[in-house]
């Protein structure tokens, strides 16, 4: 009989308001007018939902990101596994995490909670895996037993373990999470958590969920940087374009080919004119 855990994922809550407070955010940067006097207008209802949504759109396709992170989402995961989690907290930046301690929760069912890979199941060898944590489990309980404390018995816990999360991520890191972890270079189970996340952002605001894609995405950087082989094998290469075939094309129809940057043109980038 199989353990074996599902993920979960919900969104728990989002600062409120989060396209007006892009919208002020934003337009903060580009009005003579105070950030209060653009927020009595969008009180009043004088700027429309859609000015609203087309001029943070128009945002979105620049490279002006700081606005972004003045919108925060807060996230509850369950039951992904200790290799999740550890590619998980490499992301550092604009996100928050709270994760179950195997310091102090002792885990006391006979047969410990664990996540399978498909791929263990599809090669025939699921009971092997099932019998390993098996006996990991019966270890585990003698080592809690014997006195050990929780913080060393979980040596013997394998990366199969699950564990939950309570995240808070602001929008600028979401994207970015969603350019790198919906990428199909991303491992699946990873993939699959953000993917979730996207579904939960999607169900409440469509809108803001629109450009939470891979960065490959129409509404990201609309082209695979990954390697030519990598681009070959993934499903959705043929919907979005390599690096290379857009340098194909710049040399072929741009006035002037693609060249390696010399003393000129970084002379050309600091003549304070061109800004
Ligand atoms: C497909 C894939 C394979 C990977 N393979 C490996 C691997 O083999 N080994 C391994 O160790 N890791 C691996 N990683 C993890 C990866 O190296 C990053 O640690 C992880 O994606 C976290 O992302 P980030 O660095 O962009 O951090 P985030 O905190 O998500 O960064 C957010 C943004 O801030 C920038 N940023 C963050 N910190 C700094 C900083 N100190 N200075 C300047 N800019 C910063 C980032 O560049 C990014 O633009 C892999 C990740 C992916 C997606």
């Amino acid at each position: 009989m199989s353990n074996h855990t599902s993920m979960q994922v919900k969104l728990i809550d989002f600062a409120a308001a989060p396209l007006e407070k892009l919208y002020a955010a934003f337009r903060t940067c580009y009005s003579s007018e105070t950030p209060i006097e653009i927020w009595e207008k969008i009180e009043a209802r004088k700027i429309s939902h859609e000015k609203i949504r087309e001029f943070i759109g128009e945002r979105l396709k620049t490279g002006h990101s700081s606005p972004l992170e003045q919108v925060v989402f807060w996230f509850a995961i369950a039951n992904v596994s200790r290799s999740l989690s550890h590619q998980f907290v490499r992301h550092r930046v604009g996100i928050s995490f709270e994760q179950q301690s195997q310091r102090y929760v002792k885990f006391k069912q006979d047969r410990l909670a664990f996540v399978m890979p498909e791929s263990w199941r599809r090669a025939g060898l699921e009971d092997d895996f099932a019998a390993l944590l098996d006996r990991t489990s019966e270890l585990y309980a003698r080592a809690l037993k014997a006195g050990i404390p929780a913080e060393d018995a979980r040596f013997v816990l394998p990366n199969a373990a699950p564990t939950n999360f309570h995240v808070m991520v602001n929008f600028a890191e979401l994207l970015h999470i969603c350019d790198v972890r919906l990428c199909v270079r991303a491992q699946w189970e990873i993939r699959r958590m953000v993917a979730m996340m996207r579904a939960e952002v999607k169900r409440v605001l469509p809108e803001v969920a629109l450009f939470l894609q891979p960065k490959c995405g129409e509404n990201r950087m609309g082209y695979c940087d990954e390697s030519l082989e990598d681009w070959q094998k993934c499903p959705i290469g043929r919907v979005r374009p390599h690096k290379a075939a857009l340098f194909e094309l710049h040399d072929r129809y741009g006035s002037r080919k693609a060249q390696a940057l010399g003393d000129a043109e970084y002379r050309a980038v600091e003549e304070k004119e061109l800004l």
